[in-house]
């Protein structure tokens, strides 16, 4: 289970082939994966892996993609507009 970091991906980017693609090619730790019918799973294992690069904000339109920080002052990254 994550303990330190979340991952939040709208229901429309989850379902959309090519930005799942993307996003699967852009994480340089695997937490993106593709699930039943082509849409994005969250690989949970890997949560805690996440190296806050920020290509998976960067790979998806601005605010559709959120990485939480679970810890401190709870820091949400996301994609300025
Ligand atoms: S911030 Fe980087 S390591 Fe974390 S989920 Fe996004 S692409 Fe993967």
């Amino acid at each position: 289970m994550a303990l330190f970091i979340n991952v939040e991906v709208d229901a429309a980017v989850a379902r959309d082939g090519e930005l799942v693609k993307k996003l699967i090619e852009v994480c340089p730790v695997n937490i993106f994966a593709t699930g039943s019918g082509g849409a994005l799973q969250i690989v949970e294992p890997n949560l805690d892996e996440c190296t806050l690069c920020e290509l998976c904000l960067n790979a998806a339109p601005p605010g559709t993609v959120r990485v939480v920080k679970l810890y401190g002052d709870k820091e949400v990254l996301t994609r300025k507009a």
